[in-house]
């Protein structure tokens, strides 16, 4: 039988047609355009021998660039758009569950949450349809009656997309470990003295030493960002007393503070406590201190501030120095976001320390932000608290 024969809906017929092209190999080009007039004419098939006036949700549903349903208070889906028919496979949609059509627990449990009155976001895994989605389901009105609305956005290419480049940046930092260590080590031999060199030489082999340091923090840190971006770094949450966190913390930056002749405090209420986990919270911390510390004028002073909120903590981090112009704020904590690209590498910053900062606050269920101008910035991150010490 003829594909497009009367029988066969277009929107299935062009579904299959689509599918054969991209089985033979046959021009990609035109797949977008049959998808995209399945996707039109999806909505006036289903609609042609209903004598009923056209539904609004429906023509809601159509105009939405996500996979789209409605769900009934029994759970079941009773509207589809092209999209999400396509998503679940021909004739799996209608009549059935979320959990029926997906095999998901998961976002079967979503939609019992929703149908409950709360509306949910969340990343879900469809293993049966090896997608990963965005779900976000809201209560919603119809004309007949209390329902759910469901959006599921797919996130599979995006999330392998993302997962490639991880990996890609995880196994180059390992592979440069190893050479870049292997050059440090013999230009610290040679300054050591192992070989009697003349000034031109030394400030060579100096040269070559400095930029190795750099290399290795670079690579240590693009390491570090991409365990926490696949989610490979454990945190092992505790309650911890804030003074004395803070008081280690400027310890770990004393001398460099000293070197450039800047002034260190702290101020944080005695009995503090916070919820997280500690070599998290004091990488944070250096980080933050050593940019305040980097950027501070000379005999400027940097603090180191803790307050609590009801349910927070809050542990800022103070300098006086220029500040930050409002236009960057927003992609400061961007990995290699710099605001003076110049002076910043030469300070010798690998342009990833804010980003750390920010993925390990999130880690830990924290918040980090900033807030900057002409007298200076604070750096905060924002930590549940603890059960308050006796
Ligand atoms: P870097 O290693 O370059 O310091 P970061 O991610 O830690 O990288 O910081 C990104 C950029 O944000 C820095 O290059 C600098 O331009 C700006 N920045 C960070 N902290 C401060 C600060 N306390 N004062 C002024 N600028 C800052």
């Amino acid at each position: 039988m003829p594909l497009f024969s009367r029988k066969v809906p277009f929107a299935e017929a062009a579904r299959v047609l689509v599918s054969e092209l991209q089985q033979h190999g046959l021009p990609p080009a035109i797949s977008p355009d049959l998808e995209e007039l399945a996707r039109l004419l999806h909505p006036l098939e289903r609609g042609a021998d209903s004598t009923t006036p056209p539904d609004p949700m429906q023509g809601f549903l159509d105009s939405l660039p996500d996979p789209a349903g409605v769900l009934t208070r029994n759970g079941k889906l009773v509207q589809s758009n092209y999209l999400l028919d396509a998503l679940l496979g021909p004739g799996r949609s209608l009549g059935r569950s979320l959990l029926e059509a997906t095999r998901s627990a998961e976002l079967g449990e979503l939609a019992t949450q929703v149908l409950a009155g709360a509306s949910q976001k969340r990343e879900v895994s469809l293993p049966g349809l090896q997608k990963i989605v965005l779900a976000s389901l809201a209560p919603v009105s119809t004309r007949d009656g209390n329902r759910a609305l469901v959006i599921l956005r797919d996130l599979t290419e995006q999330k392998r997309s993302e997962a490639t480049r991880r990996d890609f940046v995880a196994n180059a930092s390992h592979e440069l470990r190893t050479p870049v260590a292997a050059i440090s080590g013999a230009a610290e031999t040679l300054l050591a003295g192992g070989i009697p060199l003349d000034e031109t030489a030394r400030s060579f082999v100096e040269m070559i030493n400095r930029h190795c340091q750099r290399l290795t923090r670079l690579t240590q840190d693009l390491l570090d960002l991409s365990r926490l971006e696949a989610g490979e770094w454990h945190v092992e949450m505790g309650a911890i007393d804030v003074l004395p966190l803070c008081e280690q913390a400027l310890e770990l930056v004393r001398a460099r503070a000293s070197s450039r002749g800047v002034f260190l405090s702290t101020d944080a209420p005695p009995k503090l406590r916070l919820l997280g986990d500690r070599r998290g919270i004091e990488q944070i911390l250096v980080n933050l201190l050593d940019n305040a510390i980097k950027f501070s004028p000379e005999k400027g002073r940097v603090t180191l501030l803790a307050d609590a909120t009801n349910s927070h903590i809050v542990l800022s981090v103070i300098d006086q120095g220029a500040g930050i112009e409002p236009r960057h704020l927003e992609r400061i904590f961007e990995r290699f976001y710099r605001v003076d690209t110049g002076r910043a590498r030469e300070a010798g910053g690998t342009g990833l320390g804010l980003a750390i900062v920010k993925h390990l606050a999130q880690a830990q269920g924290g918040e980090v932000g900033v807030e900057s101008g002409q007298g200076g910035s604070r750096f905060w991150v924002k930590l549940r608290a603890a059960v308050m010490a006796t």
